[in-house]
């Protein structure tokens, strides 16, 4: 069993109190790690570490001497490859080869692609014209924000979190990282990279525990924390905002989505069925750019659906390590529960269950484990809960839809605005369409492609602010004007 410290200034610390708490497997239940609990003494030996980084020696280092350690640390991520692939499967008890070809890989991309845009971004000057004919000369410094709080969840937790850690870090500010209490494991490894790197100590630390009285409570609401960037439920955030605004504090808000998938009659239908498969189902639907809601035109509503369900029907269920499965538990006997609940709620609100709605027959150890079943639904009415509601789970509700003006205002009848996936072979209308629903992330004809340059973050209430390539300095670093008289 493994036993899991924080990591502060550069060391690995169990808390004074003692407290630690237990992780389980996904897959099968067992215990597999005793992490030490931070409490308000540990929160504040890391933010002050985190504030000593700023003024020592990192605080000293030019954006090229900064660039070059992030990509030292990018090089030690993927020569550890394994290391991290084994960690995060452990924790998420998702399919080995996701990690490796997609949540590991781009883990350790998020500190290039960042050291990349901040060693290439300009900032602006302006010539001013004065009664004295002399002028003045105004240019733009960026300077980073501080000491940065990171809360990240446990769905893609290696991914999620460096997408924080890379601009944060290349901006020049030092982070307090607080992991999911579900997904503590690459938080925890990534303390020894950051030391076989020689990024100095204080820069990059980590405390555990869970949130609300806790160490992401302690974390948000300690004054020595400049900005708080989050991903997790809309709930979290809107606590996290009240703890931010002590302080006046910055915040940047990934949160949870009730995300439509609109497939048009004329979409090309295997590619369709492909696409939709993938975002109700990849991760075991925990993404949160995922799709619950799907939305197809009239004619070939049957078709698809009964395509959809032998898809589903056909996942391979297994251990992260057996290459031929595809799909993996849910986190946790805990979320297990909640979609459970959903599935349930589906069928007393007159759902059609088309396929799943339960729990597999899973073999020997691993019947302990969080598995359900994908489940499609259709016959609900828009107020159902499942409709409405983020479930985060491997499931989705399919509803026939007649024009393109009806299935545009199904997908914004939602408090949530993360992302949309469009089917369509008709390239005006698939503009049109993405013009009008209201989200942060239009996909056409695919999903889940990210160009990390590119702008990301939710609409309504699916997010404050955008981070991603140049947009992520905007949380990261303040820019000053400096007037100069000439
Ligand atoms: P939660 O909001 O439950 O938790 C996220 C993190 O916040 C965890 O580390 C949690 O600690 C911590 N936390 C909880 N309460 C507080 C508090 N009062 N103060 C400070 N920290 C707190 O989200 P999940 O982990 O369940 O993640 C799933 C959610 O994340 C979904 O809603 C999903 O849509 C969203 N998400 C959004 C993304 C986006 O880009 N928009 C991307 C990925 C996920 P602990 O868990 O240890 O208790």
């Amino acid at each position: 069993m493994r036993q899991i410290e924080n990591f502060i200034a550069g060391e690995y610390v169990a808390a004074a109190s003692g407290r630690r708490f237990e992780k389980r497997s996904p897959v099968d239940n067992r215990v597999i790690a005793s992490i030490s609990e931070a409490g308000r003494p540990e929160v504040d030996a890391a933010v002050q570490a985190a504030r000593a980084a700023l003024h020592g020696e990192w605080g000293g280092l030019t954006a090229d001497q900064r660039v070059e350690l992030l990509y030292g640390v990018a090089n030690e991520i993927t020569r550890r490859f394994e290391d991290f692939v084994e960690a995060e499967t452990a924790d998420t008890g998702q399919p080995s080869h996701v990690m490796r070809h997609v949540f590991i890989p781009r883990g350790a991309a998020n500190f290039k692609v960042f050291a990349d845009v901040v060693k290439n971004v300009p900032t602006e000057a302006f010539q001013m014209a004065t009664p004295d004919g002399a002028g003045a000369l105004n240019y733009a410094i960026r300077v980073p924000k501080g000491v940065i709080g990171v809360i990240c969840p446990w769905n893609a937790p290696f991914l999620l979190m460096t997408w924080k850690l890379g601009p944060a870090l290349a901006c020049g500010n030092t982070v307090v990282v607080k992991p999911s209490e579900e997904t503590p494991n690459t938080a925890a490894l990534l303390g020894e990279v950051m030391n076989a790197v020689g990024v100095p100590k204080g820069v990059y630390n980590v405390v555990n525990g869970f949130g609300p009285d806790s160490a992401g409570a302690f974390l948000t609401q300690h004054p020595g924390v400049d900005a708080i960037t989050f991903t997790g439920e809309t709930r979290t955030g809107a606590a996290i905002m009240k703890a931010a605004s002590e302080g006046m504090r910055d915040v940047s808000f990934e949160l949870g989505g009730k995300n439509a998938g609109i497939v048009f009659a004329d979409a090309d239908f295997d590619a369709a069925v492909d696409g939709i498969f993938r975002s109700a189902f990849l991760n075991t639907g925990q993404v949160c750019l995922g799709t619950e809601r799907v939305y197809v035109e009239r004619p070939i509503f049957e078709r698809f659906v009964q395509a959809l369900k032998l898809k589903a029907e056909a996942v391979k269920y297994g251990r992260p390590e057996d290459h031929t499965a595809n799909y993996g538990p849910l986190i946790s006997q805990e979320h297990k529960r909640k979609v459970l609940s959903y599935y349930a709620k589906a069928v007393e609100e007159g759902a059609t269950v088309v396929t799943g709605g339960g729990v597999p027959d899973m073999p020997g150890e691993l019947a302990e484990g969080a598995w359900v079943q994908p489940t499609i639904w259709t016959g609900l009415p828009e107020t159902a809960a499942v409709v409405r509601e983020e479930i985060f789970g491997p499931c989705c509700h399919i509803r026939p839809f007649d024009s393109e003006q009806e299935v545009v205002a199904l997908a914004n009848a939602t408090d949530y605005g993360l992302s949309t996936t469009i089917w369509t072979t008709n390239l005006a209308r698939a503009h049109r369409v993405a013009a009008r629903v209201e989200v942060g992330i239009t996909w056409i004809n695919s999903w889940f492609l990210r160009d990390l340059r590119t702008a990301f973050g939710g609409s309504k209430q699916s997010g404050i602010g955008r981070e991603g390539g140049v947009h992520s300095l905007e949380f990261y670093t303040e820019t000053r004007n400096v007037c100069v008289k000439l």
